[in-house]
């Protein structure tokens, strides 16, 4: 049975930066058995309904801007997981949570920024599974219960998002990588790794209104949805493991976790 894994991709500069985090990410691949295929719940897709994506070739997708070309003449062409695919939907269709496919939608930088480190020959199947930012936690703790029996298949679960985000306080030019972090982002993640630690899914379910600044780290929850995604996918009994922990412009942490 694998672990579910959450990671948090930062900024899609991540794949270039020599930071602790790229170079966390360079070993995930090792950390794990090798998965037939994977299934990631990317941040950067978004959805009113679960939708997972199924075309004939994984496009990369450079959903960003502004940034260097080095970036853009990137390309991680995994194979489709179509039997995944057509498995996720039936999945959770049967759990009453009706899921669509989206035979146009390639990889975004969510999945590949971290794959492209983890699994650099990009020789496993992936598909990926969007989140429902208006529905919150519980309904992403829910999803990931639903996709469970999965994981018994050799099927890695992959959230991708990020422990804090609050991009509002980025300032180009001035905001430096290594700026320290700062006690509300300190206050909210300790808040977060006791809860993700002792497994307390009733409070994780409920962060917004019990973590100290959540609506400050997270104005929007997309990046954070991943992390319930998992979470539900690991549950009822979990078995939490730190893997990870970065500061980087003193406002994004870069933590990671799986989840036996
Ligand atoms: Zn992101």
């Amino acid at each position: 049975m694998l672990p579910t894994l959450f990671i948090s991709h930062g900024s899609p500069m991540t794949v270039l930066q020599d930071t602790p985090a790229r170079h966390f990410l360079a070993g995930l691949g090792g950390l794990a058995p090798r998965p037939k295929a994977i299934l990631v719940i990317s941040a950067h897709w978004e959805t009113n309904m679960p939708n997972v994506s199924d075309p004939p070739a994984n496009e990369t997708i450079y959903d960003f801007f502004g940034f260097p070309k080095a970036l853009y003449d990137l390309r991680y062409p995994a194979p489709v997981a179509h039997g995944l695919a057509r498995q996720t939907a039936e999945l959770l269709g049967a759990a009453g949570l009706p899921c669509g496919t989206d035979s146009t939608r390639g990889l975004d930088h969510g999945a590949w920024v971290p794959l492209l480190l983890a699994y650099p020959h990009a020789d496993i199947p992936v598909i990926q599974l969007s989140v429902q930012t208006s529905l919150g936690a519980a309904h992403h703790i829910a999803m990931g219960a639903a996709l469970r029996p999965l994981r018994e298949e050799g099927v890695l679960i992959l959230g991708s998002g990020s422990f804090t985000h609050d991009l509002r306080r980025f300032r180009p030019g001035s905001t430096r990588l290594d700026a320290p972090e700062t006690t509300d982002v300190s206050a909210f993640s300790a808040w977060m790794d006791e809860k993700i630690m002792a497994g307390d899914l009733n409070a994780l379910a409920d962060y917004r209104q019990l973590a100290p600044y959540a609506a400050d780290e997270h104005p929007t929850e997309e990046h954070l949805l991943p992390l319930h995604a998992v979470l539900g996918a690991a549950g009822p009994d979990i078995k939490p493991q730190k893997l990870h922990s970065s500061i980087e412009y003193g406002f994004l942490r870069m933590d990671a976790y799986a989840f036996a």
